[in-house]
């Protein structure tokens, strides 16, 4: 299959990327690997691609002031390989590779997955357990759009058109807090028919916080707060916690396609979130 026709341009700045994009016919191109398939059916057909992969500099990962900056093109890959994540946030590593497959982690950047919002992608759900910002760099200038709020619906963003994410900051995990990323995939594309990441923190035996993102259950990556709130103080344990997460799916409108019913959906969601946060708190007591 091939795209409709369109024109290319390859600027050697951010100011300039972010001029092009005054044309409301242009769109970013970073690791194409949402964009391309997508054009390709026909469903997205762009007249202008800016590709930010020939402007120097936007491939790292750094450690700053308690979190990890991560720029825009940087990669699965360069992520999975990371030592600066392994040390500061290696549930990030373990989720990167859990994306798709190696060409696909070699292509695909953590910022475009973002700016995607695929409801289905697995790292959504990851930078929302970790909590942190996007930078976006726009024609006003430079902003920072707390995760919390940066999706905002079915590939949809708080990001407007033509902003581009510079970087994306994530908190690093606390000392003695653990980790842990659980997925349902779907076998093919290994896109995530379910994906819950928790960061948990314990106090002797008990849970001290929550946090959790949620991934292929509705139509946008979230966090079950409530659950977060009823595990505060609960044992660590498996009945505690497997009455705790009972409502992770609960007021979202709950997706089904052919490869899963809402109800299969749901029901993922609550035994993962088991799985997750159990699992979490084993890697916090070390
Ligand atoms: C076969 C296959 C399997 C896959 N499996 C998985 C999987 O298991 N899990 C998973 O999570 N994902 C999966 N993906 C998707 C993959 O992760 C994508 O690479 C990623 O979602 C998008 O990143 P990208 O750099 O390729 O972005 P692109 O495709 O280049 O762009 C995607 C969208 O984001 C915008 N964009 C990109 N970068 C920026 C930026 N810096 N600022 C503003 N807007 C930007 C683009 O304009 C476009 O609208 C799969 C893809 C394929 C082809």
């Amino acid at each position: 299959m091939f795209p409709a026709k369109f024109a290319y341009a390859a600027p050697s700045s951010l100011q300039e990327a972010v001029g092009l994009l005054a044309d409301p016919e242009a769109k970013v191109l970073a690791g194409g690997h949402s964009l391309l398939p997508l054009m390709k059916l026909r469903l997205a057909q762009p007249k202008l691609l800016v590709d930010i992969g020939r402007i120097p500099g936007l491939s790292y990962v750094r450690s700053e002031d308690g979190q990890l900056a991560i720029g825009a093109m940087t990669t699965y890959r360069e992520i999975e390989l990371s030592d600066v994540v392994h040390r500061a946030a290696p549930v990030l590593a373990e989720a990167a590779h859990e994306v798709g497959d190696p060409q696909v982690r070699a292509k695909g950047t953590l910022a475009g997955a973002l700016a995607h919002a695929d409801p289905a992608g697995d790292l959504p759900a990851v930078v929302l357990a970790l909590g942190g910002s996007v930078r976006a760099v726009g024609p006003s200038g430079e902003r920072d759009i707390d995760l919390d709020g940066f999706f905002v619906d079915m590939l949809t963003t708080a990001l407007d058109e033509r902003e581009i994410i510079r970087e994306v900051r994530l908190r690093a995990q606390q000392p003695g807090a653990g980790a842990a990323y659980q997925k349902f995939d779907q076998p093919a594309s290994h896109y995530a028919l379910t994906g819950i990441c928790v960061v948990v923190t314990l106090n002797g035996g008990s849970i001290a916080s929550a946090r959790i993102g949620v991934t292929g259950v509705g139509p946008k990556a979230y966090r079950p707060t409530a659950v977060e709130q009823a595990l505060i103080g609960k044992p660590a344990e498996e009945e505690a916690v497997k009455a705790a997460v009972q409502t992770v799916a609960d007021g979202i409108d709950v997706q089904g396609d052919i490869h899963a019913s809402p109800e299969y959906r749901a029901h993922l969601a609550r035994v993962l979130t088991r799985r997750a946060v159990l699992q979490a708190a084993q890697r916090a007591r070390g």
